[in-house]
């Protein structure tokens, strides 16, 4: 772990930024600009904070690197990562990644969920990443060490990553006694209530769990995100009881649906009203497309061609706010996953046709993400925020999203290189 930096310094940094990311176009009046949207920026700061946006007119002196503000993984599942390797799910079924990871359970120790995911923080660092939204498995003994475990976690590494926990449980458990304190436990560390709606289920007895978990919610003020509708069956079954919930009663805080898979399987009319549903409810989408396309629809013999997946532009269309997150690390639910936010935008942009130099291709990964997590800073530069950028060794998208390349770190306005250590200031980099 990196000890505090002291951020007084100034400094300043050169390379291609998404025009979208700026704040105000009067920044970038008379900007040069790619075909890709990126322009050749100077970006200056002073004790951490942005100072000034400085056009570069004589970009082609130069040999500019990309440089985005440091990113966000919105939907992530630390406590069981890199379990994979002592946990396969060869099969890659749902069904066989819920065994597999009950039995993993069974061997689960506070240091040993400790040692995973520090392992993935300091991945995550190394990739860029300033903010990541974990579920944690929060049932029971080991849920309550887990628990523990990672919201140490998240203070000791408060300075490089902000760390959002939601309490992963069954939906049910909110109506208890045990769910009540849990959700206590949960607002003193400002974490988020989560849990699992995927059909087959029992109508009734699922709205009184979404029911008894929104009044939760609100008298706890903790905002919720759950799984729902990760399935190839059932059609958004589990989105349209949460509508009804929600018709029937006011939730104070926000409203985050994870995956919605299933939804894209309806008519499109169908998916038009839902999609405006959940945005009179200021619902929150994050489409997890790699899991989505790993685990569901399969069927023996056949390659299926239709792709349970939350249909992204649809409720970016209805003024749905959409995220896209990387879920799992290596882990029963997904062999693959390296919390790198580039190249989930790689592996993404072909299964959902939404490349970032479109507006809506770079939101879910930026803007949106943010807006979804609540985070203090939208992603967006202008005077004043935060001096935290990556710097990629690509001069523009296809290359970066390509190769993957290595990168260095602002943070606060400090330097570091790709192992992490504190570097001198350099204009440009690589
Ligand atoms: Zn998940």
């Amino acid at each position: 772990m990196i000890n505090s930096i002291n951020s007084s310094k100034q400094g300043s940094i050169k390379g291609w930024f998404p025009r979208g990311l700026v704040d105000s176009a009067k920044d970038i009046l008379f900007a040069p600009v790619t075909s890709e949207g990126l322009c050749p920026l100077q970006l200056h700061w002073d004790i951490g904070r942005v100072t000034k946006i400085e056009v570069i007119q004589n970009y082609r002196e130069h040999s500019l690197k990309l440089l985005l503000p440091r990113l966000i993984e919105p939907h992530s599942h630390i406590d069981k990562s890199f379990t994979w390797k002592e946990f396969p799910n060869l099969q890659g079924t749902y069904e066989e990644a819920l065994k597999v990871n009950l039995r993993e359970h069974e061997n689960r120790t506070p240091e040993i969920v400790r040692s995973r995911s520090e392992k993935a923080l300091k991945l995550a660092l190394a990739n860029g990443l300033r903010s990541i939204r974990s579920h944690i498995d929060s049932f029971g003994l080991s849920g309550t060490h887990s628990w523990q475990v990672i919201t140490d976690l998240k203070h000791e590494w408060k300075d490089f990553i902000e760390l959002q926990c939601v309490a992963l449980v069954p939906l049910e458990y909110w109506g208890t006694q045990e769910g009540h304190l849990l959700a206590n436990k949960v607002a003193r560390s400002e974490g988020l209530l989560g849990g699992v709606l995927v059909p087959p289920f029992h109508k009734q007895d699922s709205y009184k769990s979404l029911v008894d978990l929104f009044h939760l919610a609100n008298r706890v003020n903790c905002g919720i995100d759950i799984h729902i509708d990760e399935s190839a069956k059932f059609p958004a079954a589990g989105i349209k009881q949460l509508i009804k919930a929600l018709d029937h009663m006011e939730v104070n805080v926000p409203i985050t649906c994870s995956h919605s898979s299933s939804m894209s399987l309806l008519s499109s009319r169908e998916v038009r009203y839902l999609a405006n549903r959940l945005a009179s409810h200021n619902v929150g989408v994050i489409a997890l497309p790699l899991t989505n396309n790993w685990l569901l629809g399969r069927q023996e013999r056949e390659t299926p061609v239709k792709r349970p997946l939350a249909p992204i532009k649809q409720l970016q269309e209805a003024g749905v706010n959409v995220a896209i997150g990387g879920d799992n690390l290596q882990d029963p639910w997904f062999p693959l996953g390296n919390l790198d936010p580039i190249s989930l935008m790689s592996s993404s942009m072909s299964l959902i046709q939404l490349p970032p130099w479109e507006r809506l291709g770079l939101s879910p990964y930026t803007t949106s993400a943010a807006a979804i997590m609540g985070l203090e800073w939208d992603c967006t530069i202008k005077c004043g925020s935060p001096a935290n950028f990556v710097i990629l060794d690509a001069s523009s998208w296809s290359e970066c999203l390509s190769i993957i390349p290595r990168r260095q770190h602002i943070i606060n306005g400090d330097f570091f290189d790709e192992n992490m250590s504190l570097v001198k200031p350099q204009l440009e980099i690589f």
